[in-house]
């Protein structure tokens, strides 16, 4: 079976390789991009997670030359994926982020740590209940980015009134909430209901069970849901010890990353084919259409919003071709046989 590959929209790390690395450098990336290619994902965001301001302009400026120095990056990597540090930092939803980062919208600090990169920040997840958070979903827009609510509490109106500003997409819905919150009025109801926001989901079947992914799924729509990893450096890689942008973070037996000693998961071990089976387990194919419909629950699917709702590269600050052949073959047990992205060619 060809496709032209998955498309990852979160991931902090990959087989042993932390993106938030300040010291990350080109040939752990290709690292790391050779063994998602693997895993049949063609295209990623590269994700830094919260962090003070000039932590994160020392990360995306090493990633961003880690990227423009690979052999893949170019490839794989058509931009960034910012998740914080406008997030809410209360106890639930602040995750394993460290909280005391997290600081209130500023769509300024956005444009200068994108200033000097050679790739965009396409996508960025905030808490819009933080303060001026509509006003910065607006200038996200603005700036020709995507936006995301996640790790955010917001209510059934805020939720409409991000949307109307111009957020389409929530991330790892499901997830970055506390374990107690209201039955109904919650965040996560409030995103559900709302057309309007992609949902992203992480289908490892430790950040969501099984029953409740299948049923967010079906409460989203096949169609407006994107599977992501929101894998670190565990991910394909054995159980222990590795690093989170500055955190340890354990791939414990059971195949979850957590902060060690604790039950804070942190990031993910999941690879997209991964979960793309355990999707393809709950059985919300379409009866009739089969594959195709199993499709559009793919991130293969994002890539094409991507094409419509994220800006255009600037001419001559990105030199990734937008033809960029991409292409898998898998076996008929699903698993990647050959991926090209490129003038890349692998066989597995
Ligand atoms: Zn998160």
């Amino acid at each position: 079976m060809r496709s032209p590959g998955l498309v990852d929209l979160q991931v902090n790390g990959f087989a042993g390789v932390d993106f938030n690395d300040a010291a990350l450098t080109a040939q752990a990336l290709d690292h790391a991009l050779e063994a998602m290619l693997a895993t049949g994902v063609t295209t990623c965001l590269p994700t830094l997670i919260t962090a003070t301001p000039d932590d994160l302009a020392a990360r995306f400026d090493a990633l961003d030359r880690a990227v423009a120095t690979s052999r893949l990056g170019p490839l794989m990597c058509p931009g960034y994926h910012l998740e914080g540090p406008f997030l809410n930092p209360a106890p639930g939803f602040r995750g394993c982020h460290p909280f005391e980062a997290m600081i209130a919208p500023d769509a300024a600090l956005v444009a200068r740590l994108a200033a000097g990169l050679k790739r965009p920040i396409l996508l960025v997840t905030c808490a819009p209940e933080r303060e001026g958070g509509l006003d910065f979903v607006r200038a996200m827009r603005a700036q020709g980015r995507a936006v995301a609510i996640g790790h955010s509490e917001v209510s059934f109106d805020l939720a409409r009134a991000a949307a109307e500003a111009g957020a389409t997409m929530s991330t790892h819905l499901g997830n970055g909430l506390p374990q107690q919150m209201h039955k109904l009025a919650n965040s996560m109801f409030a995103q559900l209901a709302e057309d309007r926001l992609w949902g992203c989901f992480i289908a490892d079947g430790v950040h969501l069970p099984p029953p409740a992914l299948k049923s967010l799924l079906r409460a989203k729509g096949i169609s407006r849901s994107v599977l992501v990893t929101d894998a670190v450096a565990g991910a394909a890689a054995p159980p222990g010890l590795y690093a989170l942008a500055g955190m340890a973070v354990e791939r414990d037996a059971d195949g979850a990353m957590r902060l060690p000693g604790t039950q804070t998961l942190a990031g993910s071990a999941l690879t997209l084919d991964q979960g793309r089976a355990q999707r393809d387990r709950l059985g919300l194919r379409h009866a009739r259409g089969g594959a195709r419909d199993g499709e559009r629950a793919s991130p293969r699917r994002a890539r094409r919003r991507a094409a419509g709702a994220w800006r255009r590269p600037r001419a001559g600050r990105d030199d990734m071709a937008p033809t960029t052949a991409r292409r898998t073959t898998r076996r008929e047990d699903m698993t990647v046989a050959r991926a090209r992205v490129g003038d890349v060619e692998r066989e597995f």
